[in-house]
Order: C-alpha cells, then structure tokens, then sequence
C-alpha cells in the first residue's frame, strides 16, 4: 500500500515553529517512501479561525520549498481540502451513526454541564457528565426539543474495555474507555468538531499514517473507536514530542520568533532552517548535523524519532545558518542576498556592487539579517550610529589618527587592501600606536560605527574619493573645524 500521510493545520494563527516541524516529518516521511503529501486545511471552528492564516501557513511551506501533492491550492483526486467544504460529508456520517445507536443527541445546556462536571470530581467517574442524556427516551427528547433546546451529537463512546495504540514514536499506549466519555461529533446548529472531520477526512482521503503532535494523543482513542464504527481501520499513528525552549518550558513568543516568517524576516535560509528543524526530534545517526534536503528524505525515519521532548537551540540554529551561508558560492549569495533585502524592502536589495561585498561578510554573518548593520554604510551614506560618533569625539588621539590617515591614503595610487593595510600600519608606527587603538576612530569615520566588516576592505570597497572624505569629514568633527 502506498504511503499517503496529511498536515492538516488548523488555520487558527500563523505556522508555529512546532507546527512547521510537524509538516516538515510528514513531507520527509511522504517523499522517503514515495508517497503522497497532503495538506488539509481543518477550517471548521470558524470562530477562532484567523483571516489571513491560509494564505500564511501556504506561503510559509512554499518558502521552506515543502510541496505538498494535494492541497487546496492544487487539489486532487480526494478533495476538496478545506474542510469547511466538506459538510455533507459530515452530516450524512452522523446520519449513519445515528442510525446505527452509536451517536445520539445530548441537550445539556452548558450549565447544566458545568454543574454535573463539579458534582463529578467527587466521584471516581469522571467522564460520567459527558454521559448523562446518552439513554434519553423518545418522550424527553420531544421536551426538549418542545423547550426550544439544540442538541450536540454526541459518540457513545463503550464503557468497557480499552483501547491499544501502537504509535510509532510512543510505543504502546493504553486509554481506558471508561474514561474517555462521550464525544461531542457535532455542534448544536450543525458544524462538526475536529473530532468528526479529522479522522473522518483521514479515512475518505485514505491516509495511512498520522503524524502529528502529542498535544493530540489524548484524542486518538476517540478518532480510532469512530472509525472502527464506521467500519474502518485506523491509520499508524506517529505522535511528535513537543519542543521546548532552552529553559525547558514549552516554545512560545518569549523565546524569540516563532512563526516561519519571523525566521524568514531575521535573514535565515529556508535550507538551513529545513535542517535544522528535521533534527528538532529526529536524529540519523546522533551525530552527523549538516544534511541537504535529498539527504534528510533518504534518511528520514519515524524510528529514529525520538520521544523525549526537543529543545529549540537557537544557537545551533545561528551555527547552522552561518554553514549554510558559507557554503554558498558568490552568486548563489548574492541571489539569496538579494531576495532577502527585496523581501526587507531594503532599498540595497537593488545595489549594483553587492557582490562584490559578499566577501566582506560571508565568513562574518550567521544570518542575512546582520548584513545591513555591517556594510549598508559602505553602500549608501549614512547618519553614523550615536553612541559610536560620540565616542570618535571623545577620543582624544582621534584628530591625530584621522590626519594621518589622510595623509597617508591620499599618497597611495593602488587602493587595495593589501595596499592599505600595509598604509594603515605605516600610520599606527609614526603615531607609535596600536592598530587596536588608532584604528577605532578610522572604523567610526569610515562605516559610521565600532561594529563593521574588515576595515581595509571596507576603505577598499568604498574607493578612495569617498574614504577620504569620510575621513576629512570626521577630522572635522573632532576638531571643531
Ligand atoms: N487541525 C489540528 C490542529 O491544527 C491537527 C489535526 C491533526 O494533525 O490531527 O491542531
């Protein structure tokens, strides 16, 4: 049989770094067997649904280059994809179930619920409130209806017995029936819950393996005993740990970006974060780290998926970014450069000479993000940073250091960096300073700041009209004149 699995996000916000996580394993695991990935949007809880999270959560998997072969936007032989068109659907199952006694109407209002649950506590039943309208007569179900009450239709879920899932990554897990009360299938008024469409949709679209994370386990006994009374098999079952942040607790906003976007927008390429991610919780051979996408599909497994929770590394990520970008060849930066600054809206994005800074900065910066701070001075004129010019100005050395570079770059008839650099250290020996010393209030008078790329390739890329009147403009400054 061959593999279909599906991501089926809700679209309630943006595409989380867990979520992503998720789509990720189930496309790995889709593309290792030579199976189909599906993306079904699970739009049915109109209320928390956020406008915009479609488009985002498609944009996001587009970025990260996670094609899925059905999906609402390109269809497919078992659509449509989005849930909220799939109603009949739903309907028609109740009907059956129905029917068949093992679904019914509940009336409860939701005070009458909530009483029941705080009356349950006391008892060793907890599930028992869920339970409470599953053997209504005929007669009391007219009441209620006469009372101008709306039924949820709930599973009548067995009460003995228990149900055994061998998941993937879990091992065995045993859920108690009496536990697990009855489901809500359907909201008064019609619309189903994500207890009905999911495994639902599972079943119709012939999903054999669920992959998902393990906030949801809690759910699967429910999704598996609503199939089998429909008279089909459960798929495999694959529940994802959570990832946490470095602090152990659970990843959320405090611990930096979480959406896709937010990692796109800081200068992260998608290749990198692919990477990274795949070893949010999976592992090939605990050690090896760096590994194309052709790589993580063939090497990917849900064996190798470990149980225990992951942990969001920032750092690593920020290591792993930098190999990426290392790895890259010029133009292949230059292009990703580029896109990123034109995706910033950065007016660099359309600079003429940025290659030839790709070797300022390639070895210096782990993300794309850190590239305008370095050498966007040498690319257009600035305001140079506060607290930096202050410090040129405070510098007692600096109208001495300043004049002599002057003095020393105006001689020059190469402008190179080897050129340079042997000028600039002729200038630390007159003054009988240090580089470290005389070269910070160059640095300042150059790139407007102490933090920038190399500094005889910056004064080289700059040329040296522009060098020279940087320094003379700083020389001003200082000296008041
Ligand atoms: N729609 C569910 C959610 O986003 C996930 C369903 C599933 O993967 O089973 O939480």
């Amino acid at each position: 049989m061959s593999v279909r699995v599906r991501f089926a996000p809700s679209p309630t916000g943006f595409l989380h770094v867990g979520g992503v996580r998720t789509a990720l394993y189930v496309w790995l695991f889709a593309r290792h067997h030579g199976g189909t990935a599906v993306l079904r949007i699970e739009d049915t809880d109109t209320e928390r649904e956020e406008s915009g999270a479609i488009e985002q959560i498609q944009r996001s998997l587009d970025w990260l280059g996670l094609d899925f072969d059905e999906s609402p936007r390109v269809g497919g032989p078992y659509g449509p994809y989005l849930q909220s068109e799939r109603s009949e659907r739903y309907q028609t199952v109740i009907e059956r179930l129905l029917a068949q006694g093992d679904a019914y109407q509940c009336y409860q209002t939701a005070d009458e619920l909530e009483l029941a649950r705080a009356e349950a506590r006391q008892t060793d039943d907890p599930a028992l409130p869920t339970r409470l309208h599953r053997d209504l007569t005929a007669d009391q179900i007219a009441a209620f209806e006469r009372a101008g009450r709306s039924a949820v239709i709930r599973f009548r879920t067995p009460l003995e017995g228990e149900t055994v899932l061998d998941d993937l990554v879990r091992g065995r897990v045993v859920f108690e029936h009496r536990l697990l009360g009855d489901t809500v299938l359907m909201r008064a008024g019609g619309r189903p819950t994500y207890q009905l469409a999911n495994p639902l949709d599972d079943l119709e679209m012939g999903i054999t393996h669920v992959i998902r994370g393990e906030d949801l386990l809690s759910s699967t006994p429910r999704q598996k005993l609503l199939i089998e009374a429909l008279g089909g098999t459960f798929p495999e079952t694959a529940h994802l740990s959570m990832i946490l942040g470095a602090d152990k607790k659970r990843l959320s906003k405090r611990h930096g970006a979480a959406s896709v976007e937010e990692f796109r927008d800081a200068g992260y390429l998608p290749e990198a974060l692919v990477n990274f991610l795949a070893l949010c919780g999976w592992s090939w051979d605990g050690e090896t780290e760096l590994m194309s996408v052709a790589e993580l599909i063939e090497r990917f497994s849900l064996e190798r998926v470990n149980s225990a929770p992951a942990v969001f590394d920032h750092e690593k990520l920020a290591w792993m970014n930098g190999q990426y970008l290392r790895g890259l060849d010029m133009a292949a930066y230059t292009a990703a450069l580029r896109g990123y600054l034109a995706d910033a809206g950065s007016p660099l994005a359309d600079a003429a000479r940025l290659e030839e800074l790709v070797p300022l900065v390639q070895d210096k910066i782990g993300t794309f993000g850190e590239f305008d701070a370095l050498v966007g001075s040498l690319l257009e004129q600035r305001e140079p940073d506060a607290e930096s010019w202050q410090k040129l100005l405070n510098d007692d050395h600096a109208a001495r250091i300043l004049a002599a570079a002057v003095t020393a770059l105006d001689r020059l008839t190469v402008f190179d960096a080897e050129t340079l650099e042997s000028a600039l250290r002729g200038v630390c020996e007159e003054l009988e300073m240090k580089p470290r010393q005389a070269f910070g209030p160059i640095r300042i008078a150059i790139t407007g700041s102490t933090v920038a790329a190399g500094l005889y390739e910056s004064i080289a890329f700059l040329g040296r009209g522009a060098s020279l009147a940087r320094l003379k403009h700083a020389h001003a400054a200082v000296t008041g004149v």
